[in-house]
């Protein structure tokens, strides 16, 4: 079986070119390649002599996915289709902003968390991404920009709950921002989860990049019926596991709140929300559902998000409406499923 070099780290990479009969520094140099210079194929890697390049070709797995299509939408958002080996497809969105690019990247094929508002929770769960099928869409993309250095974001935000497949996703982190690697800023990645309280505990201790939380309602009984993953972790095992997760200075936990109109969007919602996350260092994502998996709900009217969003930063949070991108495309949050690619 060919070996995934970039879901190794630098010592790992060593230890494989030691097996292979080759110096440690040559590890440095394949890494290089791969991840840095986003060598397509080994005939890229001009300093490396031919018998090492038919080496990797022969013995490493280069190209796990296969993008598909890309399409791009009205406001600049382009969503990317990419197909792993055995089929199953993905989706990466690329999220042009004031004075940078955001890449939004899938941590699994489908979800097996099933909240009622997502399209992908509704597709179901296919499998977990290998390490090296999350840093290759950061790759592919990269590639397929003219300047790959404005791309300095990434969110784990795509298909798929993150720490659901945990080490996978901790690997692909570690690569992402090694300066061996791709060198992302951990500052710059953040991980958005729906709530798995146990992984957000060891996230802390094994990464420094930002969390995001899925919160969407501020009571049990909301949350446990819009995301089932409330039954087993409700709200405030999750704040706690929040107010204990060791953030670096002056960073803040992100929440994300989807207001669905009529369900969890009535001023009692909002104070009961400010109530909950007072003395977190938190700041709020509000987002107006974006028609998703059920035909029942919609966004509320502008005024009423306007309202709750009045209403938490009267409390002073800092409350931010976050204008989805790329509704036409259904590339926008929860829209992703692999599948329809013609809106
Ligand atoms: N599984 C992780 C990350 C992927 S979902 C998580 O749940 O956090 C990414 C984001 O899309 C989440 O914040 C989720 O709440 C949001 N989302 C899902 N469906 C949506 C919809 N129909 N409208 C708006 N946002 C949605
Ligand atoms: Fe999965 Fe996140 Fe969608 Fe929930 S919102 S079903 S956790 S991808």
């Amino acid at each position: 079986m060919k070996t995934d070099l970039k879901g190794l780290n630098a010592r790992e990479t060593e230890q494989w070119a030691v097996d292979h009969g080759l110096e440690p520094y040559r590890a440095r140099q394949i890494r290089h390649w791969l991840l840095n210079r986003l060598a397509a194929s080994c005939e890229d890697m001009q300093n490396l002599p031919k018998r090492i390049r038919s080496l990797v070709q022969k013995e490493a797995l280069l190209g796990p996915l296969e993008e598909v299509t890309a399409l791009t939408s009205d406001d600049g958002t382009r969503k990317y289709l990419f197909r792993l080996q055995d089929g199953h497809l993905v989706e990466s969105v690329l999220i042009p902003e004031r004075d940078h690019l955001t890449l939004c990247i899938s941590s699994q094929a489908g979800c097996a968390m099933g909240c009622r508002f997502c399209s992908t929770g509704r597709q179901g769960f296919k499998r977990n991404l290998a390490p090296s099928e999350i840093i290759e869409q950061v790759i592919m993309v990269k590639r397929s920009l003219n300047n790959p250095e404005h791309l300095t974001n990434i969110v784990f935000m795509g298909m798929g709950e993150p720490l659901a497949n945990y080490d996978a996703v901790v690997r692909a982190i570690e690569n992402l921002i090694a300066q061996d690697g791709m060198n992302f800023s951990h500052r710059k990645v953040t991980l958005s989860t729906c709530g798995l309280v146990p992984e957000i505990e060891r996230l802390g201790h094994d990464t420094t990049v930002n969390l995001a939380v899925s919160l969407n309602a501020a009571d049990d009984e909301t949350r446990s019926r819009l995301m089932p993953v409330n039954r087993k972790y409700p709200i405030t095992r999750l704040l706690q596991a929040c107010r204990e997760f060791p953030l670096p200075n002056r960073r803040m936990i992100t929440f994300e709140y989807i207001l669905i109109n009529g369900i969890n969007d009535r001023d009692q919602d909002a104070l009961k929300l400010a109530r909950r996350l007072s003395g977190l260092r938190a700041k709020i994502n509000l987002i107006p559902l974006n028609p998703g998996s059920e035909a029942d709900m919609s966004p509320p009217p502008m005024e009423r998000i306007l309202r709750f969003q009045e209403i938490l930063t009267h409390r002073h949070f800092t409350a931010i409406i976050r204008k989805s991108k790329g509704r036409d495309i259904l590339a926008a949050c929860g829209q992703l499923t692999g599948a329809s690619m013609h809106p």
